[in-house]
């Protein structure tokens, strides 16, 4: 199999256990199926912190995860995800929005439109009002957005079966030149040979937007390109896991005397891939991991000690 699989850190902390599951589940869906397992730090925000990825980097080796190459750094791929956007807007799919969040909030909706969904203020703008928009907001420069042609669209994922989402008029650059997530996500899992996105289900209200993206740029789209959205690690108050549960990140659990050989163990014994307790390497769980056999549900972390 030639395919691969790949995690995305966005390096804007240290990674908690949440991301940890989620990062072993990709690189056991990756290694299991004979695919690569590929690194990319998704850094695009301006909350860029070399440490931090690094750190990142570290924790996933210390609990037995491993990647193919050099991991790819997002913020140096500009000129690709700019020539992306160039190609949309060639084929007249791309609109500069001059709206600010509190534009859109106040905006009235279309009708039918879900909520959240960009209103379409500056969808059908002519030049000369385009112009004049443009120059009411200077120095802020406007965002640019797809103009989408969908408001909805389904995907197959391996663990959520069928899964429909709605489409709005997605930004692709924002006002202050930074590139949006969903672009970049796309055109880098295509020219990184990815064809397995695996990753925590709170990102699978974007897949559709993604997968339009796909097609508008001709590039891989399902079923040549597999999705898994993985469940969420909770807290003990049943919110996703977060900082203010305590002990979450590897050297917070460290510090406890909980060593990553623990963690991995922990992770691994919360997938049923390992008894409580037994200790074991990233390798051996290649052989015991099934897709079929993932946890549905979201695993609960109730703290070092329990
Ligand atoms: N960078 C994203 C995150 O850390 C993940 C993106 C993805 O896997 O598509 O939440």
């Amino acid at each position: 199999m030639s395919g691969a699989g790949r995690y995305a850190p966005s390096p804007s902390g240290e990674l908690h256990l949440g991301n940890l599951r989620t990062a072993l589940l990709a690189w056991l869906f990756a290694r299991a199926s004979g695919r690569r397992f590929l690194m990319r730090v998704e850094d695009l925000d301006r909350a860029r912190d070399a440490g931090c990825a690094a750190r990142q980097l570290e924790d996933l080796t210390r609990i037995g995860i491993d990647w193919d190459g050099a991991p790819v750094t997002q913020s140096a791929r500009g000129p690709e995800h700019g020539a992306a956007i160039d190609r949309l807007a060639a084929a007249g799919l791309v609109y500069e929005c001059t709206c600010t969040r509190r534009d859109i909030l106040s905006a009235p909706s279309a009708p039918h439109a879900p909520p959240g969904a960009y209103p379409g203020t500056c969808r059908d703008r002519g030049d000369e009002e385009r112009r004049a928009a443009r120059a009411s907001i200077a120095p802020r420069e406007p965002a640019l957005r797809l103009r989408a042609p969908l408001a909805e669209l389904e995907f197959d994922d391996l663990l959520l079966g069928r899964v429909r989402g709605d489409i709005d008029d997605l930004v692709l650059r924002r006002g202050d030149g930074t590139v949006a997530y969903n672009l970049a996500v796309v055109v880098d899992d295509a020219a990184m040979g990815v064809d397995q996105v695996v990753r925590g289900d709170d990102l699978a209200p974007s897949t559709p937007r993604q997968i339009l993206l796909q097609r508008l740029l001709g590039l891989p789209t399902p079923p040549a390109l597999e999705y898994a959205h993985v469940p969420l690690v909770l807290g003990p108050g049943g919110a996703r896991l977060a900082k203010r549960d305590g002990a979450v990140t590897l050297a917070d659990l460290r510090e406890l005397g909980v060593g990553a050989g623990e963690v991995l163990s922990r992770l691994a014994a919360s997938l049923g891939l390992a008894r409580p307790g037994e200790r074991v390497a990233t390798a051996q769980l290649i052989r015991r991991f099934d897709p079929a056999l993932i946890p549905r549900e979201p695993w609960v972390w109730s703290g070092a000690t329990s």
